[in-house]
């Protein structure tokens, strides 16, 4: 049976791979996994194409019996968290979230907010690729889409009331949020104002060309932001990606911080706020920086490592539960709230702990123990790729290693994470050490053990 969905939601070219003959399949298979009459909530975000993909989606939804609802420009946290607080049965949202902009995609939410488990992912592509429609009587088709407006006042409002307004209001904070151009300019403005901030919009318009930047935020796409944050003297700066999930930190010298601090950080402050908070566990997954542990282990904190891929780290927190989940692309899950990555929820988690601790932004960031990263990635198929991993954890035999997903291998001071890409065809590395001989000295020796193991299959 051939595969739908990736490493989160169903992603491709609009009107290549993602055409609206297979939104509307898939409208048809969501309809039927959920059943008839289930409340399905659908949201979009600002991409090329994503009214062809919504209207094919809803069709299809429609003609497997849903009561449709429609919270249209939104971003995938709140319409996650409107599918929960709200009591639908599921969601769908229309976004390829941080892909480039030729790209849009369909994430489908169940009823707790969070997307669909692997298992159940599975069960939606069979009854796609087996056609085992069950399509809706004419007596049950009698339900329009309904229009639901109020997803992003709600959302804005449900993250206002998880921190200390009054307190981040007292600071008169200035805040610049680069949007990228999407969804996110709907809410995280009216999340600042509604806690007091002054906010500097940039990208803060609806436009899918994103004449501004690349949707996906980086220490390179954010480099306009990261000048304007210091132009405007402001306290912070914040890039979001597409659909608002991300949320990438820039302090007040414009320096961009990668989410496995700012997470650490977070994660620090949640647990010395509340003492009493249980169970004191967080979730990240191997592409983070082993400074997560070092940092977090003597607050009393346990570290636990998950594939790459927030999904995973959204179901770890619901099992075994935890005070947050986040990844080094900038994603946080704060548990209290919803369990999915949340760009508005981080960034007012922030504002609070800033606050709090009346420390500026760069103060914070410089508690952390100094990493130099270097990142790589050597084209390669992922059979072949697979086997360097075996290589990769023979040499480092003796060390401490994490091997669900692909090979982290921890030094004293110094770690390397050895992985086929779950999207392209290429082996990635990913190292840190602290000092950047270090780190050159790290990353000749895994290319050696890497080159060596290649050319012996
Ligand atoms: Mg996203």
């Amino acid at each position: 049976m051939g595969r739908l969905f990736g490493t989160d939601g169903v992603r491709g070219i609009v009107n290549q791979q993602l055409t609206p003959e297979l939104a509307m399949r898939l409208g048809m298979a969501v309809a039927t996994f959920f059943g008839e009459g289930s409340r399905i909530l659908v949201g979009r975000d600002a991409r090329a194409g994503g009214d062809m993909i919504v209207h094919a989606v809803i069709a299809g939804l429609e003609a497997g019996g849903a009561k449709v609802y429609y919270a249209g420009y939104t971003p995938t946290p709140a319409l996650q968290y409107c599918v929960k607080n709200f009591g639908f049965d599921g969601g769908v949202m229309v976004t390829a979230s941080h892909n480039p902009p030729q790209y849009n995609g369909i994430k489908v939410i169940g009823p707790l907010g969070i997307e669909i488990s692997r298992e159940d992912e599975k069960k939606v592509e069979e009854i796609f690729f087996e056609q085992k429609f069950r399509l809706a009587s004419w007596s049950s088709l009698v339900h329009d889409a309904k229009p639901f407006p109020e997803a992003n006042e709600a959302y804005a409002k449900g993250v206002v009331e998880h921190v200390d307004r009054s307190l981040i209001a007292s600071k008169k904070f200035k805040v610049v949020v680069d949007c990228a151009n999407s969804v996110s300019c709907l809410t995280t403005p009216l999340i600042l104002r509604m806690l007091g901030v002054k906010v500097v919009t940039v990208n803060g318009h609806i436009d899918p060309t994103f004449p501004g930047r690349e949707p996906e935020p980086t220490p390179e796409t954010l480099e306009e932001t990261r000048r304007i944050v210091v132009a405007v003297n402001a306290d912070l700066g914040v890039g979001h990606d597409g659909d608002g999930d991300r949320a990438l930190l820039i302090d007040e010298k414009g320096v961009v911080w990668w989410g496995d601090r700012s997470g650490t950080l977070l994660s620090a402050y949640i647990v010395e706020a509340d003492k009493s908070r249980k169970p004191r566990r967080v979730f990240t997954a191997v592409s983070s920086s082993t400074l997560v542990e070092e940092y977090l282990k003597p607050l009393g904190v346990e570290v636990e490592w998950t594939p790459v891929g927030s999904v995973n780290i959204s179901y770890r927190l619901l099992e075994k539960g935890g005070i947050a989940g986040f990844e080094e692309n900038s994603g946080f899950i704060y548990a209290e709230h919803v369990l999915v990555r949340d760009g508005g929820m981080k960034l007012a988690l922030w504002l609070e702990m800033m606050a709090r601790e009346g420390k500026r932004a760069s103060e914070l960031f410089n508690r952390l123990p100094k990493y130099y990263p270097i990142k790589t990635k050597i084209p390669m198929p992922r059979e072949k790729a697979l086997k360097v991993v075996e290589a990769v954890k023979e040499a480092y035999k003796g060390y401490r290693q994490v091997t669900i997903d692909g090979v982290k291998v921890f030094g004293d001071d110094w770690w390397v994470l050895v992985r086929p890409s779950g999207t392209e065809p290429v082996l990635r590395i990913m190292l840190e050490a602290k000092t950047p001989e270090k780190a050159k000295k790290v990353l000749d020796e895994v290319k050696s053990i890497v080159e060596k193991a290649a050319k012996g299959v």
